[in-house]
């Protein structure tokens, strides 16, 4: 079960979300049978992503999260909803690098250079959409600089995926710390001193700590007032209607030439890996309304 609780510190202040998502990334890892990389680059984008998405207002609202990189890894998308039913999508799953300098997995060089986007569906018209451009491909930087520069709301994430010699994940997970606009000057350098020598999420999570213990630790505030729990998992939306968009996005001629290359037309979803197969009639069936 990965657990995520949103909290707010210094008499509602300062918000605080913190995620233990261990199940979640190991579930995409497996879906996808991806490598220790991709492990470590989707799943840091799932969790701030289901962090994100925890604070959307409604029911219906959508969040779409695009990394585009110039890395091997190439192009991320991960999409969650208020119930933190979150999907992901990684390019190049199998990439695997040299680990860097610090003996880390090498995300940063995995991604490259290249734009976040954020997309959130909130019923109305147009959807909100804020871009940057990557710090660093390390992704809580790039997120931290995201809120900084297209919410205009200064914050801290840290967001980590510990893999272990077996290829399965150990911890995983991340929090985010955000001053409210009546946050006091002082509660703001409290919280920029503790950031500069707080230890990462992983090692946090492996001196067993709870995450309210994490969300104390990181505010350095024990009187933290939790306002929201929900679990976050891997859940895909796909269904028939869905793929035969796809199918009518192809175009006729298109779909009818691997039909009759094939036999049938199957087209699996790249969330999830659920295929969905149609026989020359219901090609027919879609093309006809
Ligand atoms: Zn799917």
């Amino acid at each position: 079960m990965s657990d995520l609780k949103r909290y707010l510190a210094y008499d509602n202040s300062v918000r605080v979300i913190v995620i233990d998502a261990t199940d979640m990334v190991q579930e995409i890892r497996d879906i996808h049978n991806l490598s220790n990389l991709a492990t470590a680059a989707l799943g840091r984008v799932m969790i701030v992503s289901a962090m994100i998405a925890s604070t959307l207002k409604d029911k219906d609202n959508r969040l779409t999260v695009q990394i585009k990189g110039d890395g091997p890894l190439g192009n991320i998308i991960v999409c969650a909803n208020k119930d933190l039913d979150v999907k992901g999508y990684i390019e190049n799953p199998q990439v695997e690098l040299p680990l860097n300098s610090q003996g880390k997995l090498d995300v940063s060089k995995g991604i490259g250079m290249g734009t976040l986007t954020v997309i959130k569906d909130i019923g109305l018209r147009d959807p909100y959409v804020g871009t940057c451009e990557l710090l660093s491909g390390e992704i809580g930087d790039d997120f931290a600089y995201y809120f900084n520069v297209s919410e205009q709301t200064p914050s801290v994430v840290s967001v980590g995926v510990l893999i272990g010699k077996d290829g399965n994940v150990e911890k995983a997970g991340g929090y985010i710390v955000q001053p409210l606009p009546d946050c006091k000057d002082d509660i703001i350098d409290k919280l920029e001193k503790i950031n500069l020598k707080i230890p990462s999420m992983t090692t946090l999570m492996n001196e067993d700590r709870t995450i309210d213990d994490i969300a104390k630790n990181v505010t350095g505030d024990s009187n933290i007032e939790t306002v929201y729990e929900h679990e976050a998992k891997v859940k895909c939306d796909c269904s028939l209607e869905r793929i035969k968009d796809t199918i009518v996005a192809l175009g006729k001629k298109e779909a009818m030439d691997i039909l009759k290359e094939n036999g049938m037309l199957e087209l699996s979803c790249k969330f999830c890996n659920k295929k969905y197969k149609f026989n020359e009639e219901q090609i027919k069936e879609i093309f006809k309304d």
